[in-house]
């Protein structure tokens, strides 16, 4: 373990030990077959019945730049794209097989026009440095492309109408696992409202490509609740041990 990775863990608030021999393997839950997703609405659906507005999905493209300039022009959500400052697309290597996966633009992001900045984002960083994964390798973006104001939840009818985009980009992407961070991305990744602390520790998995998917706590959480990091690094080593065995070809 390099001195680097060990900053980072010490970061994470987590302590740091020297094994004697190899590290131990990480044990991994039975899949929770009963969590698992259904699949994202199809970005070619009707728009949904709660919608606020009459706004009719795109058809999904293969172009990233295309969907960029989608999102950025997006006034599906009347009261979102009226309070934004900007729409917050994602930002990452578009080869990524790691996609990093939160709620929604928070004030900063909202300012910056990237998701997870600021305090939050440096110890998402963290906690991705310290399973291998300098930011710049994974893809990371929200579940809403806009910022709900005064950070409020997203409404039912604003992830509805986002998360086609969301449904594209995993298209384009291709991940090869989702990490999803806070209980309202993994809530409404899962089609859920089960607590996190039932839905972390469990292999999930989502949409049409049944691709694996992980909880953890949300960085800005843990910034206000350090006790639990300790349980955010064992979500982060299932997550990895995940990676490692789905590229080693069992994802299941
Ligand atoms: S939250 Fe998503 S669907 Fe709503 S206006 Fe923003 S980009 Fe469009």
């Amino acid at each position: 373990m390099g001195p680097l990775r060990n900053a980072y863990l010490d970061a994470l608030g987590i302590d740091r030990w020297i094994p004697r021999n190899s590290p131990p393997e990480v044990a991994i839950p039975e899949v929770a077959a009963a969590a698992t997703s259904p699949a994202l609405p199809r970005a070619d659906a009707p728009a949904p019945t709660s919608s606020p507005s009459t706004w009719t999905p795109h058809p999904p493209t293969d172009d990233w730049g295309v969907l960029r300039e989608r999102v950025a022009g997006c006034t599906a959500c009347a009261e979102l794209c009226r309070t934004r400052t900007q729409t917050v697309f994602g930002v990452g290597n578009t080869r990524a097989e790691w996609l990093v996966i939160g709620e929604a633009p928070g004030a900063e992001e909202d300012r910056q026009g990237e998701p997870f900045v600021g305090r939050a984002g440096q110890l998402l960083n963290a906690m991705l440095l310290a399973i291998g994964l300098p930011r710049e390798t994974v893809f990371i973006a929200n579940v809403l492309k806009c910022r709900p104001p005064g950070n409020r939840d997203p409404k039912p009818a604003e992830v509805s109408n986002c998360l086609p985009y969301l449904s594209n980009q995993i298209a384009l992407l291709g991940p090869k696992i989702l990490l999803a961070v806070g209980r309202i991305a993994a809530q409404n990744l899962l089609a859920t409202d089960a607590p996190l602390a039932r839905l972390r520790g469990k292999l999930h998995h989502f949409g049409e490509a049944n691709t694996p998917l992980v909880v953890t706590y949300h960085p800005a959480y843990l910034l206000r609740t350090p006790s639990d990091k300790r349980k955010a690094w064992e979500d982060l080593k299932f997550a990895r041990a995940t990676y490692s065995r789905v590229i080693g070809g069992s994802s299941t």
